[in-house]
């Protein structure tokens, strides 16, 4: 099962996350013959929001933070996208951040456009109630930017369903009183007891592992005794990595920010999850593992690699020597140009971001819709309209992918693309 490729590794200059996202948009945009002026538009993002506001510290001192919202395109309905707090949030990261997201969002058939921001913060330094007022102070400063049919925030690194609650909390306190419990759905991810959905935690993961399923089910594989490694073991990493494991895969190796981590019989995915809840989130000095170099991570041997943490992971330095067989991004744009060329090459199949971890913004429309209807949907509802919308992306990407012979990514890429030059078309650009 081991690819052996031929040939040197090439150390090339990273590149920024804008760089890899325009070379994948504009490689896509040639095939399908792209008009000149819609190319033009979905090249530059449409608003780009920055917000420096102070917060208290707990020891009485103000910090100031800078926190940002790119809203990248609109054509399709309001802006969707996460907020993360990380330190590499900054401009250039939002920008490609939320071009990612307008792809999704039209790969998946939804009603949205993009958007993406975040706090440049390492959320590790500061305590619960620095962070809730963080956020507070962080969604005041863009509320008059944000709205339930406007711009749609949600969860992405290091922020969760409190972080949503803290938003979804101080967004309503600052409407008229009549408004306020109408717009809920300003943002989306909350806790299942504030107008969350029933399993929007789980649906980018679950996701992940669908479409990984619905691989090898093209490929007339059996997931069984497969062996998948994973890189960040946060929400989407730990629920792909259990959902795997219930289909008899073993999980041999798993990254996160703090250590790598390997054993060539198995790590049982809920021990470690259990493990790393008590250990403040971390998977450093697990018993039933042993701790690995981190550059080792991405040359264990293995048949599925997931890497469900963060941009540029996989370069021209690593791509050459990764053994599996399949990449299903959990994260979003782990995979830069340079890597994806070497792994194409090497005959690896890429189950691109916008597809494979679209299962959390279909959770997200699925939230919306529920707040929006007054409803509250049960969980195994959620997740069979979930696999229903998963199939349908994953076949429609695999089927042009093969009759175009072109590789998954540029499939979903001009799949997304057309839907956009088509709502352009019909409505021409305003004068
Ligand atoms: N942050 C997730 C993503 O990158 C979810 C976005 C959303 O639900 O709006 O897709």
């Amino acid at each position: 099962m081991t690819v052996i490729a031929k040939g040197k590794t090439k150390k090339l200059p990273l590149r920024g996350m804008m760089d890899n996202v325009m070379e994948q948009f504009n490689s896509a945009a040639d095939h399908i013959n792209l008009h000149p002026n819609i190319r033009k538009i979905l090249s530059i993002t449409n608003n780009e929001i920055i917000v420096h506001f102070p917060v208290k510290m707990d020891n009485g001192d103000v910090e100031i933070f800078t926190g940002y919202r790119v809203q990248h395109n609109n054509a399709l309905g309001p802006y969707k996208g996460g907020l993360r707090y990380h330190p590499t949030v900054d401009i250039d990261a939002a920008r490609a951040l939320a071009m990612w997201m307008t792809w999704k969002t039209s790969l998946a058939g939804l009603p949205y456009g993009g958007g993406k921001g975040g706090i440049q913060l390492d959320p590790s330094k500061y305590s619960p109630s620095e962070l809730e007022r963080i956020t507070r102070r962080f969604t005041f400063a863009l509320a008059d930017n944000i709205g339930p049919e406007h711009d749609i925030p949600a969860p992405d690194v290091n922020t969760n369903s409190q972080t949503m609650a803290w938003m979804a909390d101080t967004y309503m306190s600052t409407r008229p009183p009549a408004e306020r419990t109408a717009n809920q759905h300003v943002v989306t991810g909350k806790p299942d007891g504030s107008g969350g959905l029933e399993g929007r935690d789980r649906a980018t993961g679950y996701g992940v592992f669908l479409t990984i399923k619905f691989w090898a089910h093209k490929s007339a594989e059996s997931l069984k005794d497969k062996r998948f490694i994973v890189q960040g073991f946060g929400n989407v990493g730990y629920w792909a990595a259990h959902f795997l494991e219930k289909e008899g895969a073993h999980l041999v190796a798993v990254q996160d920010a703090y250590g790598t981590l390997h054993n060539d019989d198995g790590i049982k995915v809920e021990d470690l999850y259990n493990y790393s809840i008590a250990n403040k989130g971390s998977i450093v000095d697990f018993p039933e593992a042993k701790a690995i170099p981190k550059a080792d991570f991405y040359t264990t041997d293995c048949d599925i690699c997931i890497p469900a943490a963060l941009g540029n992971q996989i370069t021209s330095e690593n791509a050459l020597y990764i053994k599996a067989r399949l990449i299903a991004e959990g994260a979003n744009g782990p995979t830069n140009v340079d890597g994806e060329k070497i792994l194409l090459e090497k005959g690896v199949t890429i189950i691109p971001d916008i597809l494979c971890n679209s299962g959390g913004v279909i959770g997200s429309y699925f939230e919306w819709l529920q707040n929006r209807n007054g409803e509250l949907w049960q969980l195994d509802e959620v997740m069979i309209k979930l696999e229903k919308k998963m199939r349908e992306s994953f076949n429609k990407v695999y089927t042009f992918s093969e009759s175009e012979a072109m590789d998954m990514r540029t499939a979903a890429y001009c799949i997304a693309i057309k839907r956009i030059e088509k709502a352009y078309v019909q409505r021409g650009i305003f004068p």
